[in-house]
């Protein structure tokens, strides 16, 4: 979008500065501020949408402040974390952002194995802070990530098989009100609440502060990956679903097939692994990874922090993005080879890729959380990458349809996290109609006004 600020925008922006002169401790940011369009961004340039005001919180106050002001005004508010939405939501066009970019860092409790995190920190801060004291809780895979929109929707990362999903390490929440309380979440207050935000979490106010529960990892861990040329794509798999079927739950596995890379050698297949015990076991247990006849075979002894920060490059902020995700009971040959079709004919960036579930993920019964996905065998992602404008079509269209080729495979419900799409039908295929009622009960009892729509929203 182009053109300046609108003269709403301009209206709206200067009531704002008049609103939050007094008692707002963070900083406001306007259309035509200098650093407007810095603020603006999120991690999907896609999303190139105009707010009229970024209100960058630096405590809970300042968050009641901002979601007072917005509603006072009738302005849309989109709640950003570390701005990953993949679609986009913690940005709006003419409403208010909660920008959370300003409560940052995590602080452990070596002792008790617990962190407490702001509601804008990112992974690496909980990662980097955890292990200093040789602890870890389960993330994602990328560091800039925020803690925020990942926790409230899942968590899926390289030690979910051994500790679950990041909300199943969730021990409280401090949370701001559709309707300015702050209000804390627990299994012992609240426990609705606390329910709905492990899995639906943008739905129902910000959370300032996160409680998680810490467990010892690393600081070496055993990760890589064997790669394969495409025609061997079925030998890759095979090996990742016997070793997810029958291997221990302190081993991550991840199949990855990706298209070919300009100067590469052409498209690939990748089994990928991260074996959280000793050197030793891990030589054991991920034997039937390897394969003399792979392209290459990067499984070695790494730090764990090393580890998730290594795909921080390849995602920087900046790009385009889009993907559709879904779960799958089993992998087939049938399935892994239309992968290898897709990908063999996908333009560069593009990726599908499995991630096993089960272990820790899939011993919490289904309806402990508001997450849907836990019986799956595997999660599975169709990515694309890119940075021209004028290429939006080609890839949303190569993964439309190679989602659409995969479809028959899947199995029901959807993780939040993945979604591109929005509107009820969309929200009510992630959670099953018995949880997207539960949902909207509670949505009715937290936000009956629906301040928190930007996000995969369920209507109250
Ligand atoms: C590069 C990249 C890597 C990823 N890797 C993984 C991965 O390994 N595992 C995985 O499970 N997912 C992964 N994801 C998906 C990720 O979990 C979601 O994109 C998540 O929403 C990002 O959270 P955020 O705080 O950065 O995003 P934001 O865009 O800030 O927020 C996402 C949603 O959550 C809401 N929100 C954010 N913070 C708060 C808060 N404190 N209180 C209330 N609402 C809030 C926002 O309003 C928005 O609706 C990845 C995404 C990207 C782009």
């Amino acid at each position: 979008m182009g053109g300046g600020p609108s003269n709403e925008m301009r209206e709206a922006g200067a009531a704002a500065t008049t609103a939050f002169r007094d008692g707002f401790g963070g900083t406001i940011v306007l259309p035509g501020d200098p650093g407007y369009d810095r603020a603006r961004a999120v991690w999907n340039a896609v999303a190139d949408l105009r707010p009229a005001v970024v209100a960058r919180c630096g405590s809970p106050a300042d968050v009641v402040a901002a979601v007072r002001f917005a509603r006072e005004h009738d302005l849309v508010v989109a709640v950003r974390g570390g701005g990953h939405s993949v679609a986009g939501f913690s940005t709006c066009d003419g409403g208010v952002v909660v920008d959370l970019s300003g409560m940052r860092g995590a602080r452990v409790d070596q002792g008790a194995r617990t962190a407490r995190v702001a509601g804008g920190a990112l992974l690496s801060e909980l990662d980097v802070a955890a292990q200093a004291a040789g602890l870890a809780c389960p993330v994602g895979v990328v560091g800039h990530t925020g803690v925020g929109g990942l926790t409230l929707g899942g968590g899926m990362g390289r030690l979910m098989r051994r500790h679950g999903l990041t909300l199943d390490n969730l021990l409280s929440a401090e949370v701001v009100t559709a309707d300015g309380r702050v209000v804390r979440a627990a299994p012992d207050e609240h426990p609705e609440l606390f329910w709905g935000l492990r899995g639906a979490g943008a739905n129902f106010g910000v959370v300032t502060s996160f409680e998680f529960r810490l467990h010892p990892v690393g600081p070496v861990v055993t990760q890589g990956a064997v790669r394969h040329g495409l025609d061997r794509a079925w030998r890759a798999a095979s090996s990742v679903a016997e070793l997810a079927a029958t291997g221990p739950d302190h081993v991550f596995l991840g199949l990855n097939l990706t298209s070919a890379e300009p100067g590469s050698s052409g498209p690939a297949v990748s089994a990928g692994a991260l074996h959280a015990g000793t050197p030793e076991d891990a030589e054991r247990d991920l034997a039937p990874l390897r394969d003399a006849a792979a392209v290459e075979d990067s499984i070695a002894p790494r730090r764990y922090l090393d580890v998730q920060l290594m795909n921080d490059d390849a995602m920087a902020w900046g790009k385009r993005f889009y993907m559709k995700g879904a779960y799958l009971p089993f992998l087939t040959e049938e399935l892994v080879e239309t992968c290898a079709g897709r990908v063999a004919a996908a333009p560069p960036d593009c990726e599908i890729s499995f991630w096993a579930l089960g272990g820790a993920v899939g011993r919490v019964p289904e309806d402990a959380t508001a997450f849907t996905g836990r019986g799956a065998a595997f999660w599975l992602g169709v990515e694309c990458l890119w940075q021209d404008p004028a290429r939006d079509d080609e890839y949303v269209a190569w993964g439309r349809a190679a989602m659409g080729a995969l479809q028959p495979f899947t199995t029901s419900g959807h993780y939040v996290n993945d979604m591109v799409e929005s509107g009820e039908a969309v929200v009510r295929s992630v959670y099953g109609d018995a949880k997207y009622e539960r949902l909207v009960a509670l949505k009715r009892d937290w936000d009956p006004d629906n301040v928190f729509r930007r996000n995969q929203n369920v209507a109250p």
